[in-house]
């Protein structure tokens, strides 16, 4: 506790549910957090819950959440010593870091240039395979000639160098296509990351994404965490993550885990990390890329091993040698990402009024989530509204406590994909766990149920007593209490 005061007061340079998580953990650390928020957020649940909240500018995150000055400024007028820019924003920006360590703040994630080594795929891919972990067969950035592409045998895949977020890539299965995809792949990137450096890899069929946790001290310790296993995804984006994963046994974890850790001492990793891998089903796997931040589905990695990653950032962050840690999972975890997104509509992100929205408890049950009922669920930002991650002794009850997590969940007035994903942890692959990276896209889920006699019942007895109001009633009147009189949940 006595070092981890050097870090002072935080400022937390995020938002929504990622920006709870880390409040929390400086709370629990006895560390004082400060809150950003945009115009848009100035209600959020994370500014309610920090220590103090500074505004940094509009709702358009290039105003707030992605801008350097003003996060600055923010950090200097209410006296923090020390920056945690949570994931996604400007977690990954090297000159964010430098900026803050430069302003005399401590910053709470890797070196500036471990980051700046990882932050280009080409480069990160060269690194790599000059520390001898195996990269997925691809070329250097794209050059005039296509021979060096085509001799990878089609499929490839052409990807920003820059990217994240499954952003830019482009599937190319014959010759006659490349062209086109490789000048979209470019025009997408320059228009997502400002870099229109694109490279191609072989496509690889049908491989899981298993990536490993890693965290490194300014002692010189790198250790790994156990994998996660992150095949389901859709649009090349993870929807539900597990820990440990259901192909990897304990030689190839230590295998994955010796390759991730040779990665991050190759560019001089320290706080928490990840390497991402491609496992195909004879074992081979495959550097992907590094994310040089804590991962969204860090919960499962946290509930499997019994470990706080993020109080962890913080003793690292202050100086303190990592601490011993388990060396393998002792439960089952898995996490479900519920996103404002329209399934039926190709995953489209909605926006509108939360008007109801009950989280699940119970054993084994954690949620992350960063909203309340009544908030607007905003169209500038990523439309995450919560995490639900079970636990369990074995994969089967986490998965079906995970089931049952979710159909608790009650989130009224914007789509959600709520439904979709407890249908799809109850699709025969996912019970089975034979699980790769296409097969959300083969699979055809059933339709969801339909909503039960109550549900109608209570929209029909709240209209009713909506119209018997003199003077009629607003929305919020209207839908504040859908539930009220027919049935109770979440114990209110
Ligand atoms: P991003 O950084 O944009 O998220 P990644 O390189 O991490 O992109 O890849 C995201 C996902 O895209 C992977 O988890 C995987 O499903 C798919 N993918 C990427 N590269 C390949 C490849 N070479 N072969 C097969 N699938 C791939």
């Amino acid at each position: 506790m006595t070092k981890l005061r050097r870090l002072g007061r935080v400022l937390v340079a995020n938002r929504g549910e990622i920006a709870v998580r880390v409040i929390r953990a400086c709370r629990t650390a006895g560390l004082p957090a400060v809150a950003v928020y945009s115009d848009a957020d100035r209600e959020a649940r994370h500014v309610a819950l920090a220590d103090a909240a500074a505004r940094l500018g509009p709702a358009p995150a290039r105003e707030s959440y992605l801008s350097i000055p003003r996060l600055l400024a923010a950090a200097r007028e209410t006296g923090c010593d020390a920056v945690h820019p949570g994931y996604g924003f400007l977690s990954e920006n090297a000159d964010f870091a430098r900026a803050v360590v430069d302003a005399g703040m401590i910053w709470i994630g890797p070196p500036a240039a471990a980051m700046e080594a990882m932050g280009s795929k080409i480069s990160a891919r060269e690194r790599m395979k000059a520390a001898g972990v195996p990269v997925v067969p691809g070329t250097p950035a794209v050059s005039d000639t296509f021979s060096e592409i085509s001799s990878l045998g089609f499929p490839v895949v052409v990807k920003a160098s820059a990217g994240g977020g499954g952003r830019g890539m482009r599937i190319v299965r014959d010759a006659a296509s490349l062209s086109e995809a490789i000048s979209s792949c470019r025009r997408e990137a320059a228009a997502a990351f400002g870099d229109d450096t694109v490279y191609v890899e072989k496509y690889l069929s049908s491989p899981r994404h298993v990536e490993v946790q890693v965290f490194g001290d300014m002692h010189g310790n790198v250790v790994a965490l156990g994998e996660r296993e992150c095949s389901l995804q859709r649009r090349h984006q993870k929807v539900i993550e597990e820990c440990p994963s259901p192909a990897v046994s304990p030689d190839l974890r230590a295998r994955l885990q010796n390759a991730a850790c040779d990665a991050a001492r190759a560019v001089g990793y320290v706080n928490a990390g990840t390497v991402e891998f491609l496992l195909e089903p004879s074992g081979a796997f495959y550097f992907l890329e590094m994310n040089t931040r804590l991962q969204v589905e860090h919960p499962v990695t946290e509930e499997a091993f019994g470990v706080d990653l993020v109080a962890l950032q913080l003793r690292v962050a202050a100086g303190e040698p990592l601490p011993e840690l388990p060396s393998a999972p002792s439960a089952y975890a898995i996490e479900a990402r519920v996103y404002a997104e329209d399934p039926d509509a190709g995953f489209l992100p909605q926006a509108g009024r939360l008007l109801a929205w009950i989280e699940p408890s119970g054993p084994g049950v954690r949620v992350d989530s960063g909203v309340t009922a009544g908030q607007t669920v905003d169209i500038h930002y990523d439309p995450l509204l919560a995490k639900i991650v079970a636990k369990g002794r074995d994969r089967e009850e986490a998965r079906g406590r995970l089931v049952a997590a979710l159909g608790e969940t009650v989130a009224l007035g914007v789509a959600t994909n709520l439904s979709w994903l407890k249908r799809l942890l109850e699709a025969a692959p996912v019970v089975r766990g034979e699980l790769h990276t296409g097969l959300v896209e083969t699979l055809s889920l059933p339709a969801p149920p339909p909503p039960p006699d109550e549900v109608f019942e209570a929209a029909s007895s709240v209209l009713s007593r909506a119209a018997r109001e003199p003077g009629g009633s607003s929305a919020r009147g209207v839908f504040s209490s859908p539930f009220e009189g027919r049935f109770r949940m979440g114990g209110a």
